[in-house]
C-alpha cells in the first residue's frame, strides 16, 4: 500500500496554518517537530538532505547567513534550508527540523563563557527534545559503538520509554570487512521500542563527485538488497522507509489534532452566538460569521484529509 506523501500533506498543513493565523493565538497548533540528534559527522545533515532535496554543502557553509534568527550556539543549523526550493522550505517549516550536535555537551568553557556552559547547552537541547510533539531521530554511525551513543543516551533521558525515539544507523557501508550491524537493525542489541532504521548516505566522495540524490537512493537500495546480512530486512531499511515513517507521524498528528480543533471552534461559536444575540441591536458586524466560516473550513479540511489518507495504507512503525 502507498503512503500519504509530503506533497499531499503540505497543502493540508498550510491550510491549517492559515486557519490558525486567522483565528489568532488561541488556536496554536503544536506542529510536530523532528530533532536530528547525534555526534559530529554522524550523518545528521546527510539524513535530512535526503528528505528535503539538494541542500547539501552550500547550506552548511552558508547557514550562518541564512538563519532567520540566530539559534543558540550548538543548537545549530536550524532552519538553514530556507532559501532553497519551495519544497525544502515547506518541509522545514512544517516539521521544524533541527539538527543538534552533541560534542558541545562535553565542551570545556572557553574564554569568558560561563562555567556552567555544559549544563546550559544541555538545558537548551532538553527544552527542545522533551516536548511530546518532538520526534527524536537518534543518529549513530554504524562504525562506532552503539553502547556509547550520545544520541541514544540523550534520547533516553527525555523519552525513557522510547515512544518518540527512532534509532538511525548511518555509514553501514563503512563498517570493517566481516562486521555488520544486523543485531542492531534487528533490534536485538540495544532494543528500542520503535527500532532502528539503517541508511546509507552519500560519502564525501559522492558529494564531491556530485552524485545526485536519486542516484544515491538507488545505490542505497542496491546496497541493502545485495548484502547478505541486510537483504531480509531491506523493506524496513533505507531513506525512503525512514521518510515513510516520518510522514506517518505527521499524518497521525494531524488526524489527532483536527477533532479537538473542531470542538474548540464549536465552543467558540456557541459563545460568540450568545454574545451576538445579546448585542444584536447594537453592532452590525457579527463576529460569529467569521467563526462559522472557519468552522466550515476546518470541517471541509477534515473531510479532505480523511479522504486523502483513506486507502493510503499506513506505514506501521514497528
Ligand atoms: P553531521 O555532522 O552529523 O551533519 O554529518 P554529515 O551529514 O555532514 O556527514 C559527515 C560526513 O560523513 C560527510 O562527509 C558525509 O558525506 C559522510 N557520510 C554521512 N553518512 C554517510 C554514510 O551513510 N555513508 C558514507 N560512506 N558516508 C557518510
Amino acid at each position: 500500500a502507498g503512503n500519504m506523501g509530503m506533497e499531499q500533506l503540505i497543502p493540508i498543513v498550510n491550510k491549517l496554518q492559515d486557519a490558525f493565523t486567522q483565528l489568532g493565538v488561541h488556536m496554536q497548533l503544536d506542529l510536530p517537530q523532528i530533532a536530528v540528534v547525534g555526534g559530529q559527522s554522524a550523518g545528521k545533515s546527510s539524513v535530512l538532505e535526503n528528505f528535503v532535496g539538494s541542500v547539501s554543502a552550500v547550506c552548511k557553509s552558508n547557514s550562518d547567513h541564512l538563519l532567520q534568527s540566530p539559534p543558540p550556539p550548538l543548537l545549530c543549523r536550524h532552519n538553514c534550508f530556507y532559501q532553497y526550493n519551495q519544497k525544502s522550505v515547506a518541509c522545514i517549516e512544517i516539521l521544524n527540523l533541527t539538527l543538534i550536535d552533541l560534542p558541545g555537551l562535553t565542551k570545556v568553557p572557553i574564554g569568558d563563557q560561563p562555567v556552567d556552559i555544559e549544563q546550559q547547552i544541555k538545558n537548551m537541547i532538553f527544552q527542545f527534545i522533551r516536548r511530546e510533539s518532538c520526534l527524536i531521530l537518534a543518529v549513530t554511525p554504524a562504525n562506532t559503538d552503539l553502547a556509547n551513543s550520545d544520541a541514544l543516551k540523550l534520547a533516553k533521558e527525555v523519552d525513557p520509554q522510547g515512544l518518540r525515539t527512532i534509532g538511525v544507523i548511518t555509514k553501514l557501508d563503512l563498517m570493517d570487512d566481516g562486521t555488520d550491524a544486523r543485531d542492531v537493525l534487528e533490534n536485538k542489541l540495544l532494543p528500542l521500542r520503535r527500532g532502528y532504521i539503517g541508511v546509507v548516505n552519500r560519502s564525501q566522495k559522492d558529494i564531491d563527485g556530485r552524485k545526485d540524490i536519486s542516484a544515491a537512493l538507488a545505490a542505497e537500495r542496491k546496497f541493502f538488497l545485495s548484502h547478505p546480512s541486510y537483504r531480509h530486512l531491506a523493506d524496513r531499511l533505507g531513506t525512503p522507509y525512514l521518510q515513510r515513517v516520518l510522514n506517518q507521524q505527521l499524518t497521525n498528528h494531524i488526524r489527532d489534532t483536527l477533532p479537538g480543533l473542531r470542538d474548540k471552534l464549536q465552543k467558540q461559536l456557541l459563545t460568540l452566538e450568545k454574545d451576538v444575540d445579546q448585542y444584536k441591536h447594537f453592532r452590525p458586524d457579527d463576529p460569529s460569521i467569521k467563526t462559522k466560516a472557519m468552522l466550515q473550513m476546518i470541517q471541509q479540511l477534515q473531510t479532505d484529509f480523511e479522504r486523502t489518507i483513506e486507502g493510503s495504507g499506513s506505514a506501521q512503525i514497528n
